[in-house]
């Protein structure tokens, strides 16, 4: 049966005496069924147009409201339905497709979406301007204790996005930045399909820039491990591509002790994964470190997982210059663009998986050096320049409130700053937005300090203000997805290859 969204819109505004709106793009259909997802001035709703004993048979219980006939089509109903679990959980076996599956080593895009609303823009951006699988629940343990969600959550207001904007793709969702083993568990409890081990608190760095006469005062270099890494490594020569790395034996001794704790739980954690299920996304970041990546760790750091058989999916490095979320990159572009060099050459040495860009939000000077080494196989991590254009859509539609927010983030500041690296004075915020006019509030989000204050403040933000923030982007839904639209194309527009 033919109908489009403009006549079920009218059924419904007809006879719930209240104007609705239909997403024109979430209409889906499956068993002689229309799904759709539509909104009035309160509330988001599923509505399903069929017959009534069709629509019975798909199970969904949290029925809203009384039955609309559809006079025009004998025997047809729209019953609208609480955008709830139980109802998601129905139409999962509906749409198998809503669920994240596994992504492999191909492009690739994450968006962290930290207040669950996001995702439906970045969609809706992707569809027009790129090829790239989206990774649309992606959230690190940090942001899950500052938004007070945890990974079912996550991965649900993912799967409501993507019903919304009529999404049949594959998609990722990716536990970001993790730790500890208890929250691999948990993210695989919750059905989690990439999984993103953080090194950095098993790395030893320091031993990076000792000299070798303190190193053999410091060390024990007669174990079995450092031994066996000698053994294999010792004196070997790889050529990549005009370039050589050369193991000699402190090169080697250093490397050993900076990693081999941390190849160890990438082992132990990888065992955990592949024991629950049978297909995962495994990514292991150095990011969030000081020291730069060399060529020669990377190498190492690879071979050794794959003498182990570790698979994996995606690495993070860390690149020379500064990495700070919510704005561009601060360094030398060339310096960059020698570095991510020689890493994409050694990755494609190996052949089997794929550099990730971390904080990537805005990262824009250096995309196109990034794609054309990587040979536009890659993935790229944003986050934190969707919850900018949240706030950007509140300084334009209620200048009150943003300013009460910018309050907010500044006297949170210090306490939010340890969550995060950032250079950020206080003293350089100015310290109060009274002189701005208006208008000009959502320009200031296009000031690097502001945008530090509030990227780091949205735990602070959300926990004082998260009822009041929500129902402002809600009734305000279109001119928030238009910003997050805008700016996403400014994104993509610069990873042409
Ligand atoms: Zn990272």
């Amino acid at each position: 049966m033919n109908i489009d969204k403009e006549s079920i819109r009218n059924h419904l505004t007809r006879n719930l005496s209240r104007d609705i709106f239909v997403y024109p793009d979430s209409l889906r259909f499956s068993r002689n069924l229309t799904f759709f997802t539509l909104k009035d001035y309160n509330e988001k709703y599923l509505g399903i147009m069929g017959q009534e004993e069709q629509i019975r048979g798909t199970g969904l219980k949290d029925q809203v409201g009384s039955d609309i006939p559809i006079e025009s089509i004998k025997r047809y109903i729209i019953r609208l339905f609480e955008r709830s679990d139980g109802s998601l959980k129905e139409l999962l076996n509906i749409f198998p497709e809503l669920n994240p599956s596994p992504i492999g080593a191909i492009t690739s895009f994450g968006f962290g979406d930290r207040l669950g609303i996001a995702n439906a823009a970045h969609i809706r951006a992707l569809k027009e301007q790129k090829k790239m699988v989206p990774v649309l629940a992606q959230q690190s343990v940090r942001e899950l204790s500052k938004t007070k969600k945890d990974f079912d959550t996550v991965i649900k207001q993912s799967m409501w996005n993507i019903l919304q904007e009529g999404y049949s793709g594959k998609w990722g969702a990716d536990a970001d930045h993790i730790k500890e083993k208890e929250y691999f568990i948990k993210a695989a409890e919750a059905g989690m399909t990439m999984y993103t081990l953080d090194t950095s608190e098993h790395l030893d760095e320091e031993v990076l820039n000792m000299t070798s006469s303190r190193i053999k005062k410091n060390y024990q270099l007669d174990n079995k491990y450092i031994k066996k890494i000698l053994k294999e490594y010792l004196d070997k020569k790889i050529k990549i591509d005009g370039y050589e790395i050369y193991f000699d034996e402190i090169t080697l001794i250093r490397l050993a002790l900076a990693y081999g704790r941390a190849l160890k739980f990438i082992k132990e954690i990888f065992e955990v994964l592949s024991g629950r299920m049978e297909a995962f996304d495994y990514e292991i970041s150095f990011d969030e470190t000081n020291t730069i990546t060399t060529p020669e760790a990377h190498y190492f750091i690879i071979n050794e997982m794959r003498r182990s058989n570790i698979s994996f999916t995606s690495l993070a490095l860390r690149f020379p210059g500064t990495f700070e979320k919510g704005i561009d990159y601060i360094g030398n572009i060339e310096e960059f663009d020698r570095s991510i060099n020689i890493h994409a050459l050694i990755c494609r040495k190996f052949g089997d998986y794929k550099l990730s860009l971390h904080s990537g939000s805005d990262k824009l000077s250096i995309y196109p050096s990034f794609v054309r080494n990587t040979q536009n196989l890659f993935h790229i991590k944003t986050s934190g320049t969707s919850w900018l254009e949240a706030v950007r859509t509140i300084a334009s539609t209620n200048p009150p409130f943003f300013r009460e927010l910018f309050q907010i983030a500044l006297d949170t500041f210090n306490e939010n700053k340890k969550a995060y690296h950032i250079n950020l004075d206080k003293s350089i915020i100015p310290t109060s937005t009274e002189s701005i006019k208006d208008n000009d509030l959502p320009d200031t989000l296009n000031d690097q300090n502001l945008r530090r204050l509030f990227h780091i403040a949205y735990g602070a933000i959300l926990e004082k203000k998260e009822k009041h923030l929500m129902r402002l982007l809600f009734e305000n839904e279109q001119i928030h997805y238009d910003y997050l639209f805008k700016n996403f194309k400014k994104h993509f527009d610069r990873l042409k290859y």
